[in-house]
C-alpha cells in the first residue's frame, strides 16, 4: 500500500531577540503564542481526507525537525511526504525537504506561500501545490504512485465547499487536544491591502451548515465537549443560515472562537444566536487607531460606531480581541504612543499586536516592493508579524522596532492582562451559556 506522510511546519515564530525575549516574560503574549501552537494543521487533515482507500497515511507534527523527527518521517517509509509551512517557516521547510529528498524520499509543499512563490518552492520539493489543495490531492497522490510527479499542481477553479471531505481528526491520536478547527468559510469580501489568507486561495465562499454538522460530530466523536477555533477569514460576512451547524454546537455545549470584523456587533439576532451557541471569543481586526489601510471597504468607520459595536458584542457575553497592526505608513513614535493609550482605557477584553507584513501575493507586498523598500537581508524567516521587514516611513527600521517593543511591553505588562482576564469573566458570568466554565 502506498504511504504519505503528513508535516506540518506552523506555529510561531520571532527573530529579534529582544522581541523574543518580551515574549517569553509578558504572560499575554505566552498564552497566544501557545493557543495558536496548539492548532492542528487543519489543511493536511483535510487533504487527508480526500486520500483513496488504499493509501495509508501519519501525521507528524514537532516543534522543530531535527534529526529524531526525520528519521521518524524515514521509518515511515513514505512514498510521499506532504509538507504545509507559511512564510515564516518556510526556510525551515526547504531544509526539511533537502534531508528527506537526500534520503531517498519525494516530497511536496503547499499553502500560502508556496502559492504565491511558486517557482521559488519548486527549487527545493519535488512538487508543489499552487492554490487549493482539494482539487489536485488525488492527481497528486495518483501521480506518486506511478512514479509520474509533476513540479507543479494548480487548479484556478475555486473550490466548491459543499464537496470538501470530512478532515481525518482520527489523526492526531487519543491524547486529549486543547483545541480543535473547522474552517466554515474561505476568502473575504472586503480586500484589506496587507491580508494574502483572504485572497490566495480564492474568492469568497462559505461552507454549508450540513458539511459543518457532519464535521462537528466526528471532532465530538473524540472530543465531546470540544474547544474550537475556526480557521476562517471572516465567520459572519456573509449572510447564510448556520442555524443547524449554531444547534449542533449549543446541544455539545462547544465553546468557540473565530475572526470576524467590528459590523457583527449591528446584527442583534445574530449576535444572540451565535452566544447562545458557545461562542466564546471574537477575534476583530481593528489595525490602526490614526491611519487606514487601503481595501478596508465597508470596515472602515469612525471609532465611536466600532467602539459601541464592540460593546454590542461583549454585552452579548462575547470577548473581542482587538487586533492591531503598528508600522504602517504614517506611523510615528507618537501615534504608537496613541495606541497604548488607547489599548490601555478600551473596553476590549483581549488585545493582538503585531507588525505589518507585506507578505508574498499580497497588494502590500507588491507596493513595497515596487518602491523597494523590503529589506533585502531579512528573508521570510523574519515574516513572523514581530520583526520588522521593510523600510518603514516615516520611522527608521530601528525606530519602529523599538516603538513595537514599548507598545507591546505596555499592552501586555502585567496590570493590563490582569484587568482584561477581569473583563473576560466578567463578560462571559453575564452569558448563562457560559457562566459555569467562566466560574
Ligand atoms: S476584513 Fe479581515 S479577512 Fe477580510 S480582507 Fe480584511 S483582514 Fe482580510
Amino acid at each position: 500500500m502506498p504511504h504519505v506522510t503528513y508535516v506540518p511546519l506552523t506555529g510561531a515564530r520571532v527573530r529579534e531577540e529582544a522581541m523574543r525575549e518580551l515574549g517569553m516574560t509578558l504572560p499575554g503574549l505566552q498564552a497566544r503564542a501557545g493557543a495558536v501552537g496548539q492548532l492542528p494543521a487543519l489543511g493536511l487533515l483535510t487533504l487527508a481526507g480526500l486520500q483513496p482507500p488504499h493509501w495509508t497515511c501519519s501525521y507528524r507534527e514537532t516543534p522543530t525537525y531535527d534529526h529524531e523527527a526525520i528519521q521518524a518521517i524515514c521509518n515511515d517509509r513514505p512514498d510521499l511526504v506532504a509538507v504545509s509551512a507559511l512564510t515564516a517557516s518556510v526556510e525551515e521547510a526547504y531544509r526539511l525537504s533537502h534531508r528527506l529528498r537526500s534520503a531517498g524520499l519525494r516530497t511536496v509543499l503547499g499553502g500560502l506561500h508556496a502559492t504565491a512563490c511558486t517557482a521559488e518552492a519548486t527549487a527545493h520539493f519535488n512538487a508543489v501545490v499552487a492554490g487549493e489543495g482539494e482539487p489536485v490531492w488525488p492527481t497528486v497522490l495518483a501521480d506518486a504512485e506511478a512514479n509520474n510527479l509533476q513540479p507543479i499542481y494548480r487548479e484556478r477553479r475555486p473550490f466548491a465547499l459543499v464537496r470538501a471531505p470530512v478532515p481525518r481528526f482520527d489523526l492526531l491520536g487519543v491524547a486529549p487536544r486543547p483545541r480543535f478547527t473547522l474552517q466554515t468559510q474561505r476568502g473575504c469580501p472586503l480586500a484589506c491591502d496587507f491580508c494574502g489568507a483572504s485572497r490566495l486561495l480564492g474568492g469568497f465562499r462559505e461552507k454549508p451548515a450540513a458539511n459543518l454538522v457532519q464535521e462537528l460530530g466526528d471532532v465530538t466523536r473524540i472530543a465531546p465537549r470540544p474547544l474550537l477555533e475556526f480557521a476562517d477569514d471572516n465567520t459572519f460576512a456573509g449572510k447564510r443560515d448556520l442555524t443547524p451547524f449554531l444547534d449542533a454546537l449549543a446541544e455539545c455545549g462547544a465553546r468557540w472562537f473565530t475572526e470576524t470584523d467590528w459590523r457583527l456587533g449591528e446584527d442583534g439576532a445574530r449576535l444572540r444566536g451565535i452566544a447562545a451557541a458557545g461562542c466564546v471569543q471574537v477575534l476583530v481586526g481593528l489595525e490602526s487607531l490614526d491611519q487606514r489601510h487601503a481595501g478596508m471597504g465597508s470596515k472602515q468607520a469612525d471609532w465611536p460606531r466600532t467602539l459601541d459595536a464592540i460593546h454590542a458584542i461583549q454585552e452579548a457575553g462575547i470577548a473581542v480581541i482587538g487586533c492591531f497592526i503598528a508600522g504602517c505608513d504614517g506611523e510615528t513614535l507618537a501615534s504608537l504612543d496613541r495606541t497604548a493609550g488607547f489599548i490601555l482605557a478600551s473596553p476590549l477584553a483581549d488585545v493582538q499586536i503585531t507588525l505589518q507584513t507585506p507578505f508574498p501575493g499580497t497588494a502590500l507586498h507588491e507596493r513595497l516592493r515596487r518602491q523597494h523598500r523590503l529589506l533585502p537581508t531579512r528573508g521570510w524567516s523574519h515574516y513572523t508579524l514581530f520583526d520588522v521587514t521593510y523600510q518603514p516611513a516615516p520611522l527608521s527600521v530601528v525606530e519602529l522596532e523599538k516603538g513595537f517593543r514599548e507598545l507591546v511591553g505596555a499592552v501586555f505588562a502585567t496590570e493590563p492582562t490582569r484587568r482584561r482576564q477581569r473583563l473576560r469573566r466578567n463578560i462571559w458570568a453575564n452569558n448563562p451559556r457560559l457562566r459555569p466554565w467562566a466560574s
